[in-house]
C-alpha cells in the first residue's frame, strides 16, 4: 500500500482530484485530502501535476 501525503503548500487547485485516476483526493476545507489511499496505484500523476509540490506518494 502506498502512504499520500498532502503538505500545507496545498493551494486548493483541485488538480489532483481530477488527476489521480483512482479518486483518492477529497476537497475538504478548501484543501485536497488523501482520503482513499489505499486505492492508490503509485502513479505518480499527481505529484508530477502539482504546482506547489505539496503531494508525497510513498511506496511500503
Ligand atoms: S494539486 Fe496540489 S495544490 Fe492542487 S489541490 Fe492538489 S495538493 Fe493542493
Ligand atoms: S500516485 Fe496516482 S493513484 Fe496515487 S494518489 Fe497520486 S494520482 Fe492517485
Amino acid at each position: 500500500m502506498s502512504k499520500v501525503t498532502v503538505s500545507n503548500a496545498c493551494n486548493g487547485c483541485e488538480i489532483c482530484v481530477s488527476t489521480c485516476p483512482v479518486e483518492v483526493f477529497e476537497m475538504q476545507d478548501e484543501v485536497a485530502v488523501p482520503v482513499n489511499e489505499k486505492d492508490c496505484i503509485t502513479c505518480f500523476l499527481c505529484v508530477d501535476e502539482c504546482p506547489e509540490n505539496a503531494i508525497t506518494v510513498e511506496e511500503d
